[in-house]
């Protein structure tokens, strides 16, 4: 096309444009008539749809007052699990921290010693040779991946339901070991204690370690009862010198 036919083209769309009424359309289509009625109610059509959103179901949730809960398998904080006699499951391998994609995990092991604690032992915190004597997880890294859960061995670490884990501080978001370590349940005792008599480390995986045995209770009774209280590692083991 010339540049002297498409100035024609472009002046007879424009007149096309100028003789269009205001019931056209762009294609120049006539819109079909609205009636008086229709245009009258037309500015307040649009409350109908508030109105009628008005009788629904509410999908609001109230949080925090009223928190749902989570899927079953949602992945939240961490959780360092113990055996059913209370000794911890951590053996301090790191292979969570090797799996770990962003960096966020740190463990360190040491030797569990059964050298009783007043000729300077540091006590036995897990089943067999080693323990994680210090364990932090930085949630100021983690992508809550669950890769760190797989690459553990001994199931000693787990993913809870907890997710409020937003603070103002970023100091409070690295979780220590005495944090992640899932509490005592109804029964268990306190680390460092001897492992169960008679058991090896394999019964311990093989279930047969139900419950603390009499000679576990009766080490923790008279280690709570006397000076052996005043050891560094009585709690969780962190911080201890190995
Ligand atoms: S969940 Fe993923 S990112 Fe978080 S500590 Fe475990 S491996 Fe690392
Ligand atoms: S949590 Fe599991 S993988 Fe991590 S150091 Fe302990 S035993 Fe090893």
């Amino acid at each position: 096309m010339t540049d002297a036919n498409v100035s024609k083209d472009v002046a007879g769309r424009a007149a096309g444009s100028r003789g269009s009424t205001g019931s056209e359309g762009p294609g120049g289509s006539a819109r079909p008539d609205q009636g008086f009625f229709a245009e009258l109610l037309a500015p307040v059509a649009g409350f109908g749809v508030s109105f009628s959103t008005m009788f629904r179901k509410v999908a609001t949730e109230e949080y925090p007052e009223k928190p749902r809960p989570t899927a079953p398998r949602f992945h939240g904080r961490h959780q360092l699990n113990r055996w059913p006699d209370g000794l911890e499951k951590c053996i301090g391998c790191e292979l969570c921290a090797w799996a770990c994609p962003a960096d966020a995990i740190l463990v360190e092991g040491a030797d569990n010693d059964d050298t009783p604690l007043e000729e300077g032992g540091t006590g036995r915190f897990a089943p067999g040779e080693r323990y994680g004597r210090v364990y932090q997880i930085n949630y100021l890294r983690c992508i809550f991946c669950g890769m760190c859960i797989e690459a553990c061995p001994t199931r000693a670490l787990t993913m809870t339901n907890f997710y409020e884990l937003a603070d103002n501080d970023r100091a409070k978001l690295i979780f220590t070991k005495d944090q992640l370590l899932a509490p005592p349940e109804d029964g268990m005792l306190t680390p460092p204690f001897p492992m169960a008599e008679g058991r090896s480390v394999r019964d311990y995986y093989r279930g047969k370690v139900e419950s603390p045995t009499e000679g576990q209770r009766e080490y923790v009774q008279q280690r709570d009862a006397g000076a052996q209280t005043d050891h560094p590692s009585a709690t969780t083991g962190e911080g201890a010198t190995p």
